[in-house]
């Protein structure tokens, strides 16, 4: 058989019990990636997953978990793609009840209450507001309606609700959103959603996945399929992107899972595939967000604020001492590697806000960042609206063997890889040796109550001679990962301190070292727009962090002073193109 030996976890490291020889697994590093690529090449894997958002990092956990021999390479960073980009919400979708997919919104409320379960440092309850107006104009549609929806909301939930939907008096509405326009203000309809870190639940997903055995690289793209002339795909060749000499690797798998997201198309055109492509394509819709600070627009709970134009709303979430407003949904052909938020966008979402919230006056100087995302739709060509499209996740299939896996919401990912490793599962022809189990075990760092976090967090402060801010911003982001964190900052007093001074945003030099030895950060960008969130939160000011980032990767991958300076200048370019453009002053790029 080509599955892996058992492991099992002792003291916090993976042993491989069948063959002691080998000793503790490494932590899921930059040290591991390079034991990673030589695995490439040794061995043969039941299952390769291409695209290491969070469709491809389910898909390999789920197949690890049962016991599969699993490889997944990711060309650029985990969740570099649509998977770091999104509104961040776990959600069945109340927009989706307009559209009568109530399997869909079913299915999201029943993955959101797994994920409180499994991951509570990434799935948080959230009261949503709507506010209601006696101008009719002014409401995103009649009370009554929106009432109806929330009620089908509150019993499709049924025994994994958040709680019940209720109607709040005007001053009630105004103590959630003191800048609310009081003017014809009659209440709020208050419902209860998830909000998670996208990026980070990717991350901890990838983390799970590297314990139990997978082998997950980031920067190595997948250039052909590897097949004997008809017959099935049976690997890909990998390039390793941080190796600028280095040749094509091979890495032979039995069945090869696509889960490129809005690359699905060019990953099925790729040398040695069947070529053909798929009666449904990826239609790439982009959404935006703007970033603006908590202090700007105050908010208690999340709000859903009308567009002015169109049937549509914008959520206005409230994030990490920051304030998330967002999205769109429009056609998109351009390039995808680097979607970007256009001034006009901005400008559109800042009137409606305003409108609501005429006291907040934003204006452009207020937005730190704007980012955009692309939505992996999946579509025949004769649906007219993005809007319309259906976020289920499709499964397809091409003559070769590749199982091509798009569409769909974060909320839903487990169920997403569940579809796709049951459907290699039929090909393969037999089960895995473990049954699935992704409902409940829980993912890395999800080992703690929720309702333990505050007494945890005290705990620590107390401990540690920690500030509670600080106590609390690892809790609730690292969970059960933090006695490691805390471990890393016994070794070296200065890991105790702010990564971004006089900022007040709580990240810690200590997440960045954490970040390398233990989740895979190769890049400044990787530390600060996707391991911490600070890119997005922060935007320009986060390059007074990126020197500290640099030198820390530059000390442990062995950089000269060269690639450090280069490795600052690509992360300054990076957040300027996808974080900035939208806010920069006319006629320059910041
Ligand atoms: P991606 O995250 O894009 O991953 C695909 C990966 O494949 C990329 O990282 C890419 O680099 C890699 N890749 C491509 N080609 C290759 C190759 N040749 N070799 C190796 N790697 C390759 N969902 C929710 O549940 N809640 C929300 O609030 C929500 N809000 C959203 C808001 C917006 C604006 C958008 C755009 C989406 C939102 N979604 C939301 C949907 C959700 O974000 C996506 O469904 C999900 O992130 C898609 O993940 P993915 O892994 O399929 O794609």
């Amino acid at each position: 058989s080509t599955r892996h030996p058992e492991r099992t976890v002792a003291e916090g490291h993976i042993i491989n019990t069948k063959d002691q020889a080998k000793g503790p697994m490494m932590e899921f590093s930059w040290q591991e990636r390079k034991q990673n690529l030589k695995r490439l090449t040794e061995e043969t894997f039941d299952i390769c997953v291409i695209g290491g958002g969070v469709t491809g990092v389910g898909l390999a956990l789920d197949a690890v978990w049962r016991g599969w021999k699993t490889v997944l390479l990711e060309r650029r960073d985990f969740s570099a793609g649509t998977s770091s980009r999104s509104t961040k919400l776990l959600h069945g979708g109340l927009r989706y009840l307009e559209h009568f997919d109530f399997s869909l919104v079913r299915e999201g409320l029943v993955e959101r209450s797994i994920l409180t379960q499994i991951a509570p440092h990434l799935a948080e309850p959230v009261p949503f507001l709507v506010p209601i107006y006696a101008d009719p104009r002014r409401n995103y549609d009649h009370p009554w309606k929106m009432r109806a929806g929330m009620l089908l909301y509150d019993l499709l939930a049924g025994g994994y609700g958040f709680g019940r939907h209720r109607r709040l008096n005007r001053e009630e509405a105004l103590k959630f959103g003191p800048q609310l326009d009081p003017r014809g203000l009659r209440g709020a309809l208050l419902y209860y959603d998830g909000r998670t870190d996208d990026a980070r639940l990717v991350v901890e997903i990838a983390k799970t996945a590297h314990r139990a055995g997978a082998c997950l690289l980031s920067y190595a793209e997948v250039s052909r399929f590897l097949r004997e002339g008809q017959g099935r795909v049976e690997g890909v060749r990998v390039r390793d992107l941080l190796d600028k000499d280095g040749a094509e690797i091979p890495c032979q798998a039995r069945i090869v899972l696509n889960a490129t997201g809005v690359w699905m198309g060019e990953t099925l055109q790729l040398p040695g595939g069947e070529g053909r492509s798929l009666t449904k394509t990826v239609r790439p819709s982009k959404g935006i967000h703007l970033t603006v600070a908590a202090d700007r627009l105050p908010v208690e709970g999340a709000w859903l604020i009308p567009s002015l134009t169109g049937h549509r709303f914008y959520f206005v979430v409230p994030w990490e001492g920051r304030v998330n407003i967002g999205t769109t949904d429009t056609d998109f052909t351009g390039e995808k590697n680097h979607p970007q938020a256009d001034k006009e966008e901005v400008r559109e979402i800042l009137a409606a806000i305003n409108a609501y919230f005429p006291s907040a006056q934003l204006d452009r100087e207020d937005v730190l960042t704007a980012w955009a995302g692309l939505r992996p739709l999946i579509s025949d060509p004769s649906v007219k609206k993005t809007t319309d499209i259906s976020r289920k996740e499709e499964v397809l299939e091409t003559a070769d063997g590749v199982i091509s896996i798009a569409g769909g919401k974060l909320t839903t990912y487990r169920r997403m890889a569940e579809h796709g490793i049951d459907l290699a599962e039929r090909r393969l022809g037999r089960k895995g040796s473990s049954p699935a189990s992704t409902r409940t075990r829980p993912l890395c760092g999800g080992e703690w109550n929720r309702q333990e976090f505050e007494s945890r967090a005290h705990q620590i402060a107390a401990e540690e001679n920690l500030s509670l801010t600080s106590a609390r911003h690892l809790v609730y982001r690292y969970g059960s990962e933090t006695p490691r964190l805390l471990e890393l900052m016994r070794e070296d007093e200065s890991r105790r301190l702010p990564l971004l001074p006089d900022s007040q945003l709580p990240d810690l030099v200590v997440e960045v070292v954490y970040a390398i030895e233990y989740e895979m950060a190769m890049t400044p960008a990787d530390v600060l727009a996707r391991r911490t969130r600070l890119a997005m939160l922060a935007g320009e000011d986060s390059l007074r962090a990126a020197e500290i980032v640099a030198s820390h990767l530059a000390k442990r991958l062995g950089w000269t002073d060269a690639q450090r300076v280069e490795a600052i200048q690509e992360y300054q370019a990076e957040i300027e193109h996808e974080y900035l453009p939208a806010v920069a002053a006319e006629g320059t790029t910041r």
